[in-house]
């Protein structure tokens, strides 16, 4: 049997045909071309999901999941009003890709998606209770607890960007200050450096000026990770986690920020939250966007089953 994962995001859509959950039999990636708008790509999901599907037998596939960037209701298929998707107010993106293939859809937010990825196949696989934290353009999070993604009253959970770290610092796209997405995002470290060398500067040129040994880049990114540091150790307090995974962009500074992170977090958490905790990298790269997209169909099937028990 086969599921297929599909990831949207800003700039790209993927779409992989599945079975055993990581075994990829076909895969399509194309532009989202995001500035058309919600039927335009939509229109572009469905053909993407058409062209991994050729030649395989509708009765043969379980369903098809889809990873898309929040905010976005799981329970009502609905995606609210993402900022990198223009245009988008409450799409029923579920039910619109369920009824042009005719195939039963799940959709849930993109770090949902990648935390049960890594939980089930990649850096957290065989821990219970796992955070995903992607640390990109923003910061979110996925939480599993007991095996089980954890989505809140209202399907927000997670929102770990918005954590506020320190209430003097730079405003956040929130409205609120000195969120944690204010001060340790990929964004945050531009708008950083390009303070400090008075020109534009993108996050990736400030790692690349990192590891050259340029001084001041080294201590934007520091103070990056330290701040995503104290992020950690009110999680890590929290929810006493075995594994924290970290993906997205700024994760690939390498191995220097893991050693950090770790570091602070034992310094700082409560000792037995703090030694009981493994923060590391994602391990399934961009693949982990489809694979968990991949993974909804079968999870639905076990939490369906959970509500109709009396
Ligand atoms: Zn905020």
């Amino acid at each position: 049997m086969y599921t297929v994962g599909v990831d949207v995001g800003g700039t790209k859509i993927s779409a992989a045909l599945l079975s055993d959950g990581t075994r990829i039999h076909s895969a399509v990636e194309v532009a989202t071309e995001a500035e058309h708008g919600p039927d335009h790509v939509i229109a572009r999901i469905v053909a993407c999901v058409k062209r991994v599907l050729q030649g395989v037998n509708p009765s043969q596939v379980v369903g098809i999941g889809i990873g898309a960037p929040g905010p976005l209701d799981p329970q009502a298929g609905v995606v609210i009003a993402p900022p990198n998707l223009p245009g988008w107010r409450h799409v029923p993106l579920r039910d619109r890709i369920q009824e042009v293939l005719g195939i039963s859809a799940w959709l849930d937010n993109d770090a949902n998606v990648a935390a049960l990825a890594e939980h089930r196949f990649g850096a957290a696989r065989g821990a219970s209770h796992v955070i995903y934290i992607t640390v990109s353009t923003g910061i979110g999070a996925g939480i599993i607890i007991g095996g089980e993604l954890y989505r809140g009253q209202s399907g927000v959970a997670g929102e770990i960007g918005h954590v506020v770290v320190n209430p003097a610092g730079p405003p956040c796209q929130c409205g609120r200050r000195g969120c944690l997405e204010a001060l340790a995002s990929g964004t945050a470290i531009a708008r950083t450096a390009t303070q400090r060398y008075g020109r534009p500067v993108t996050a990736a040129e400030v790692a690349r000026l990192a590891s050259a040994g340029d001084a001041v880049a080294r201590a934007v990114l520091d103070e990056a990770i330290e701040n995503l540091g104290w992020g950690l150790v009110s999680v890590v307090n929290l929810l006493n986690p075995a594994v924290v995974v970290i993906g997205g962009g700024v994760a690939q500074v390498g191995a220097a920020m893991f050693d950090k992170l770790n570091a602070i977090v034992r310094r700082q958490a409560l000792a037995g939250a703090g030694d009981a905790v493994r923060i590391v990298p994602a391990s399934l790269g961009r693949q982990s966007g489809v694979i968990g997209a991949g993974c909804l169909p079968w999870l639905d099937g076990r939490t369906r089953d959970v509500r109709n028990t009396p």
